[in-house]
C-alpha cells in the first residue's frame, strides 16, 4: 500500500509557530525531507526530533522527486519542510507536489505558517480579494513586463522580496503602478524586528534609499482604484493594443489583456485592433 506525502509548515521566524499536528507528523514520518537539511536539523534539534533527512532542493528536485516518489509508493511516509513556512508555496515543493499528484500518491498539507498570508492579514490593505504573485523575476524586463501586466489589476497583490532586490521592485512598482499606489512592507515577520511600513511606493522608495533595506520582506500593493471613467472607445482599445504588442506582448495576449483592463468582450478589441 502506497504511503503518504505531508506538507508540513514550519516557523517563518518564531519557533514557538510550530503545531502540535506538525510536531507528531514530523515524529511519526519515516523520513523527512528538507529544503536546507542544516536549517531543518536546528529545528529538529529544538523539537527533540531525531530522523532521517533527504535533501531535496531547487538543483536535484527532478532526480530526488522521483526516489522520494518511489519510497513513498513503496509505503513510506515522507514529512516534506521547507526552509520555512508552507511547503509549495513559492519553493521546490511545488514540483513534489505535482509528481506525487501524477503518481496518484496522496498528499496531505498541515495548515501552518506562510509569509503570504501572515503579511496580507496585518497589512491593513482589503483582504476580500487577493492575489498571489510570489517573487518577480531578476531580469529587468520580464519584472517590467510581471508588473505592466497587473497594472488594471484591482485586487490587493501578495509579492515576495529578497531585501538587495526592494529598490529596483520599488523603483518598476512605482513607474508602472505610480508613486501614490499604497503598500505595506511587511518585514521580518515574528521574529524579535518584525514591522509593517504601510505608505505609498514612492515614499517606501525614499526610505529604503535613505536606510538599506535588512530582512525578508513581503510586499502587500493595493490594487488598482476603480475608475470612473467613459466608456472605452474602439481607438482606446486599438491604441492599447498598439502599446502592449511594443513592450513585446503577441498579439493575442495583447488583445487578451486589453480586454481585460478596458473590460470589454475579446471579440470587441479584435475588431478594433485589426489595423493595430
Ligand atoms: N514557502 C514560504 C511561505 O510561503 O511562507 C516562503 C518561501 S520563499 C522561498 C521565502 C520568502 O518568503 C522570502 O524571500 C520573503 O519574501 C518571505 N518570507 C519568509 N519569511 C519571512 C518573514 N519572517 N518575514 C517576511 N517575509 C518572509
Amino acid at each position: 500500500m502506497a504511503g503518504i506525502l505531508y506538507l508540513v509548515p514550519t516557523p517563518i521566524g518564531n519557533l514557538g509557530d510550530i503545531s502540535i499536528r506538525c510536531r507528531q507528523t514530523l515524529e511519526e514520518a519515516d523520513f523527512i525531507a528538507a529544503e536546507d537539511t542544516r536549517v531543518s536539523l536546528k529545528l529538529l534539534n529544538h523539537l527533540g526530533i531525531k530522523k532521517s533527512l533527504v535533501s531535496y532542493h531547487e538543483h536535484n528536485k527532478a532526480a530526488m522527486g522521483r526516489q522520494i516518489v518511489e519510497r513513498i509508493a513503496a509505503g513510506e511516509v515522507c514529512a516534506l519542510v521547507s526552509d520555512a513556512g508552507s511547503p509549495a508555496i513559492s519553493d521546490p515543493g511545488e514540483d513534489l507536489v505535482k509528481q506525487c499528484a501524477e503518481a496518484g500518491i496522496t498528499v496531505c498539507a498541515i495548515p501552518g505558517p506562510c509569509a503570504a498570508i501572515t503579511a496580507l492579514s496585518i497589512s491593513g490593505q482589503s483582504t476580500g480579494r487577493f492575489c498571489f504573485e510570489g517573487f518577480l523575476s531578476t531580469a529587468k524586463k520580464s519584472r517590467r513586463e510581471h508588473l505592466t501586466a497587473l497594472a488594471g489589476e484591482r485586487r490587493t497583490m501578495i509579492f515576495y522580496e529578497a531585501p538587495h532586490k526592494l529598490l529596483s521592485t520599488l523603483e518598476d512598482m512605482a513607474a508602472v503602478f505610480g508613486p501614490d499606489r499604497q503598500v505595506s512592507l511587511c518585514r521580518e515577520l515574528t521574529k524579535l524586528h518584525e514591522e509593517v511600513v504601510r505608505t505609498t511606493l514612492g515614499q517606501a522608495l525614499e526610505r529604503y534609499t535613505a536606510q538599506p533595506p535588512k530582512g525578508e520582506f513581503v510586499l502587500v500593493v493595493a490594487g488598482a482604484p476603480a475608475q470612473v471613467r467613459q466608456a472605452p472607445s474602439p481607438e482606446d482599445a486599438a491604441a492599447r493594443v498598439r502599446a502592449l504588442m511594443d513592450q513585446g506582448l503577441t498579439r493575442k495576449d495583447a488583445i487578451r489583456q486589453t480586454a481585460q483592463e478596458l473590460g470589454l468582450p475579446k471579440n470587441v478589441v479584435y475588431d478594433a485592433a485589426l489595423d493595430a
